[in-house]
């Protein structure tokens, strides 16, 4: 008997959480596991948000809350659009969503044709491609090579849209590669768009506070005003403050999107937590030296990893610009043979050997639309890091044939 419907059939289950699956049950085999798969930051919600959620409770918010986000949420969103993004927006012009996922869920759900187009930069968040997937739109991939930093050219834009195209997907810094734009490389994409009226920009900005090496973030709307209405910017609390766990994401965007949004929100899920709704605006609203201390831990961290990478042969990894992730290129070890004479012949392959060989979990490239590669969190301590990196340093020495 078949249960799910067709409109299923072409998305995969997450692969991280596969890939978290496979070290839990190795784990439970009692396999000695590191588990570098999952995107999450390893640090506890600071407690004066924790507090904010306990008093929201104890005043008795625990209602329904208005299907666009609480008042004072939206408000919180709003302040912090205009102190850090400079970016003003009014509060019709905000949702608060169970996680940026549902914000993106709901930005396709309102918007999306069968047939329409939505462009990705490849490598990205696979989530991206399977919600496409299951509103019947199309997720057309452009490949943004470690050659090219793994940023989008605006050559490269230009060439591929077509009547079709609904969306462009940006995310920076990037789930995976950590990649970052310049200013004016995103006024230059901005510009290509300028002549092509259908096409709306969703620029996925949760790891805006992970950036490292000094940089600034500045939001695309910002450095594209002529474009703001036709994008959607979207952030969350998942991140920045440690708060995957409490569900809270946000977008914000012409009125009218946010309204289609929100009809599709109210059928789903009706508003967010009121009690995460307070927490997360205790969090926008609240002291940031949390969010800096987390950005400096990841920063050291990045720097642990590059510098192991660099003593491994046949790994590759330039230094990420933010987010925690290590995109580590394995060429030099497709065509390789494990010590039991197995050939890795792609990047699946070389996750299953680290499982295997070195019980340190990480995810493909293929997940992300782009190998050969593999994908390390770095949201693990230093130690943990350590321990990981001599591991995979072990197994790759255990290796016969790299190629590099
Ligand atoms: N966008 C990107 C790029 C992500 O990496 C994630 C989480 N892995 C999300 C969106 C979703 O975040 P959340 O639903 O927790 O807000």
């Amino acid at each position: 008997m078949s249960f799910a419907s067709s409109r299923l059939a072409p998305v995969k289950p997450s692969a991280s959480a596969w890939v978290s699956q496979a070290a839990k049950e190795a784990r439970a085999r009692g396999e000695d596991v590191i588990d570098l798969g999952l995107g999450e930051p390893d640090f506890d919600t600071p407690d004066h948000i924790k507090e904010a959620a306990h008093q929201a409770a104890l005043r008795g918010e625990t209602k329904y809350p208005p299907t666009n986000g609480t008042l004072v949420m939206r408000q919180a969103v709003v302040d912090k659009f205009k102190r850090e993004n400079a970016l003003d927006y009014a509060l019709d012009e905000v949702i608060v969503s169970n996680g940026a996922k549902q914000v993106l869920f709901n930005a396709f759900m309102a918007t999306l044709e069968p047939g329409d187009e939505v462009l990705l930069c490849a490598p990205y968040f696979g989530q991206y491609k399977d919600i496409v997937l299951i509103l019947g739109g199309v997720p057309v991939p452009l490949e943004c090579p470690a050659e090219a930093g793994f940023l989008l050219t605006p050559d490269q834009l230009q060439g591929v849209i077509t009547p079709k195209t609904r969306w462009l997907l940006l995310n920076q810094p990037s789930n995976p590669s950590g990649a970052v734009y310049s200013d004016a490389e995103i006024t230059a994409l901005g510009e290509v768009l300028a002549d092509h009226e259908r096409v709306l920009v969703l620029s996925d900005e949760i790891y805006e506070h992970i950036l490292f090496d000094g940089r600034v973030f500045r939001s695309f709307a910002a450095l594209c005003p002529g474009l703001k209405d036709r994008t959607l910017t979207v952030n969350g609390v998942s991140k920045a403050y440690a708060m995957t766990g409490w569900r809270i994401g946000y977008g914000a965007g012409h009125k009218e999107l946010i309204a289609a949004m929100t009809k599709v929100q109210s059928q789903i899920s009706s508003g967010a937590c009121s009690i995460a709704q307070a927490a997360a605006a205790a969090a926008l609203d609240g002291p940031q030296d949390e969010v800096r201390s987390f950005c400096r831990a990841f920063e050291a961290r990045r720097d642990l990893v590059v510098a192991r990478v660099a003593r491994i042969p046949g790994l590759t990894l330039a230094a990420p610009g933010g987010a925690f992730y290590g995109l580590i290129g394995c060429a030099g070890l497709i065509g390789a043979k494990t010590p039991l004479g197995e050939t890795l012949t792609n990047d699946t392959d070389v996750t299953a050997y680290l499982l295997k060989a070195a019980g340190v979990a990480a995810v493909p490239g293929s997940v992300y639309d782009l190998s050969p590669f593999f994908r390390i969190s770095t949201a693990a301590s230093e130690e943990v890091l350590n321990d990981a990196m001599d591991r995979i340093a072990r197994a790759v020495s255990d290796l016969k044939g790299l190629t590099s």
